[in-house]
């Protein structure tokens, strides 16, 4: 059975190596098994066909004889000539560079269990925590206090794994390299992997103590206390990013982040809308009609406004600056304040009196 390796990747015959890595890549995602429209088999043709063209030595001997040259049944294949000794693609011996992956390495790692390889440091889980604000709190800034609970690096080792003051020698499993070779097996054949020493995570020494506290894996797990800054300005739902807070992998990882995510209560007199803050007051019917003055909460404090004669209900009033503030440090928001008359519910005998007079006159 003839297979067109060019036409599975999606190149032309005269492809470069990079167009054919960039196709590899490109397909190799789309038919991910793992993925909602992937295809297993679709999969494999894809791999095998890099298999084939995205070794130099292979893809000529393809170019030349198709790929019944890789099939050891075919009375043309290698195999039967003992060049190829039965190349066979359920255990191929072809070698495939992780690198060539790219970030589907880690994917392909996950799946057959060689991950942690291509000299790539280790990063530790994102985290997130929410944080409850007031309404004023997220308006101005606060103050906050959280607990969490994560893998730490080791307070003795300072996530190195070695025990302090223990000798340090050369790693016996990579000896010095940092590096060891792995061999997978898996449904697309054997990979031959260099993935980062799993004894000494890549720093090809070794201290000859592993660490009391952590055995060496350079993790303590504890909850934390942090002192969190929440900046004044931040909305209900924006998170926060603290670099480095997060989840420790072990020794040569780095930390993962940790997200704040704030959620501000709802508040009895304000309410928010971007950048400024909006409030209904009710107003005396007289004053709206004669004109006056009203004190207004605002998140700074009472602040006195000015009502002109002849005011009418839903008017809106802009109290400059008393918004909330900008992210970036400068200026705020507005207030803005509607009034809606206050209609008295109970009148004493002598306002019954009057309001009756203003009848009288057609008001
Ligand atoms: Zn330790
Ligand atoms: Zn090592």
């Amino acid at each position: 059975m003839s297979k067109d390796y060019y036409k599975i990747l999606g190149v032309e015959k005269s492809a470069s190596e990079d167009e054919i890595k960039k196709a590899f890549r490109r397909k190799a995602h789309e038919h991910h098994p793992d993925k909602k429209n992937g295809n297993e088999q679709a999969f494999k043709d894809v791999n095998e066909a890099y298999g084939i063209l995205g070794d130099k030595a292979n893809r000529a001997k393809y170019d030349q004889f198709g790929s019944a040259a890789f099939d050891p049944s075919s009375a043309q294949g290698f195999g039967g000539q003992g060049g190829f000794g039965g190349f066979d693609f359920n255990n191929a011996g072809f070698n495939v560079n992780v690198e060539d992956f790219g970030d589907l390495g880690d994917i392909l790692g996950g799946m057959f269990g060689f991950g942690g390889g291509r000299g790539r440091q280790k990063r530790g889980r994102d985290l997130e925590l929410e944080v409850d604000l007031e309404f004023k709190e997220a308006v101005f800034g606060a103050q906050k206090e959280v607990n969490i609970y994560t893998n730490n690096e080791c307070e003795t080792c300072k996530g190195t794994g070695a025990e302090p003051g223990s000798k340090i020698s050369q790693c016996e499993t990579c000896k010095g390299a940092g590096k060891v070779q792995q061999q997978q097996r898996t449904m697309l054949g054997t990979f031959n992997t260099v993935v980062v020493c799993p004894a000494c995570h890549g720093k090809g020494e070794k201290a000859e103590k592993d660490c009391g506290t952590c055995s060496g894996s350079g993790i303590q797990k504890k909850e934390r206390k942090l002192s969190i800054n929440i900046p004044a300005g931040m909305s209900h739902g924006e998170a926060l990013k603290l670099s480095g807070q997060g989840d420790f992998p072990g020794v040569g990882g780095k930390a993962g982040d940790l997200y704040i995510r704030v959620k501000v209560k709802r508040d009895p007199v304000f309410v928010r809308e971007d950048h400024n803050i909006l409030s209904t007051i009710k107003v005396p019917f007289t004053i709206m009609s004669l004109g006056g003055k009203v004190d207004v909460e605002t998140v700074d404090g009472p602040v006195v406004l000015k009502i002109p004669s002849g005011t009418e209900a839903k008017s809106t009033f802009k109290l400059r600056g008393k918004g909330v503030p900008y992210m970036s440090g400068y200026g705020r928001g507005d207030h803005m304040v509607t009034v809606m008359p206050d209609v008295p519910q109970k009148l004493t005998r002598e306002q019954k009196k009057l309001l009756e007079e203003l009848q009288r006159e057609g008001l």
